[in-house]
């Protein structure tokens, strides 16, 4: 059977995550910086590396059949592609941003206004979807540096800080629209085996990442108020102890509510919590 290719970025923002996630699901590959293609030891997949902005365009036309790139370049490129995972990383914001004296001061102050941008079509839309007419300049880098030269009146780019606005007199006036990579796939190829088997990897690494194994000891007559706390995967694992009287609980929480689950296990009588990272999840 033929290898399927997959496109990620070859050097930015996005690479190492790219990177990280394909090798976190087992595939064998080199990783040269001068190489363009490389071919997975263990896996029917080749790797392709683009630059991020071509990356939607080699999937619509089936050059690659997957590819992993930011939202804001789908959107703006307005490629036919399917979404087959946000993959939670790469995530910024793409702000509407004005010169700290700006008089601008509500939405429809943009009116007849110059905005500088890289993102002219999803400007444009949200320009649109608020019925303002305002004048879209597009350039394609160093877009902060626009209303200091005299070029536009505000600007429309990606901003994950803030402190580049800062360092050019700006300041954030509106979100246009939040972006994260994305594992795309081309239209008509979902049911491909080598893409389910991949995507079922890729979901049980991201699963795994958003939860930790805890094992922890308590006194059995707490065990009660400690299993009720715990929604793991299953229910808890409860194991005694050489000391009588004691269990130790094993499970799996999620990281989002990880802070309070653990205090609230301490007050419930829990001693010696260990955490600890987990791998894969195989549902
Ligand atoms: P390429 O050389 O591949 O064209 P690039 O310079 O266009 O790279 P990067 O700056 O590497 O792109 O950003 C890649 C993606 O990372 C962006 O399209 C966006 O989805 C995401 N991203 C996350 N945070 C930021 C940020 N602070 N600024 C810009 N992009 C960000
Ligand atoms: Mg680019």
């Amino acid at each position: 059977m033929k290898n399927l290719k997959i496109a990620i970025q070859k050097s930015g923002r996005l690479n190492e995550k790219s990177v990280l996630l394909l090798k976190n699901c087992g595939l064998d590959f080199e990783n040269y910086k001068s190489s363009l293609i490389t071919t997975v030891a263990n896996f029917s997949l080749e790797i392709l590396f683009l630059r991020d902005d071509d990356i939607p365009g080699y999937v619509e036309q089936g050059i690659a059949d997957l590819g992993i790139v930011g939202e804001n370049v789908i959107e703006e490129t307005r490629s036919q592609v399917q979404y087959l995972q946000r993959l939670g990383f790469g995530r910024c914001t793409l702000k509407i941003a004005l010169p700290k004296d700006s008089p601008v001061d509500r939405l429809e102050d943009l009116n007849g206004k110059s905005i500088a941008t890289s993102y002219p079509n999803i400007l444009q839309n949200f320009l649109n979807e608020y019925k303002i007419k305002a004048d879209i300049q597009e350039i394609s880098g160093s877009v902060e540096i626009a209303p200091g030269l005299g070029l536009s009146d505000a600007i429309c780019d990606i901003v994950s800080t803030g402190g580049t606005l800062k360092s050019n007199g700006l300041k954030p006036f509106v979100d246009v629209a939040s972006s994260e990579a994305i594992l795309i796939a081309r239209e008509g190829i979902e049911e491909n085996p080598i893409i389910c088997e991949l995507l079922q990897r890729i979901q049980s690494v991201l699963r795994a990442k958003e939860t930790k194994y805890v094992v922890l000891n308590v006194e059995k007559k707490n065990l009660d108020q400690i299993t009720e706390l715990l929604h793991g995967v299953k229910s808890p694992t409860v194991v005694p102890l050489a000391e009588e009287g004691w269990v130790a609980v094993h499970t799996v929480i999620s990281e989002d509510d990880f802070w309070e689950k653990i205090n609230k296990l301490k007050s419930a009588g829990a001693q010696g919590i260990v955490v600890m990272p987990i791998e894969k999840i195989i549902m």
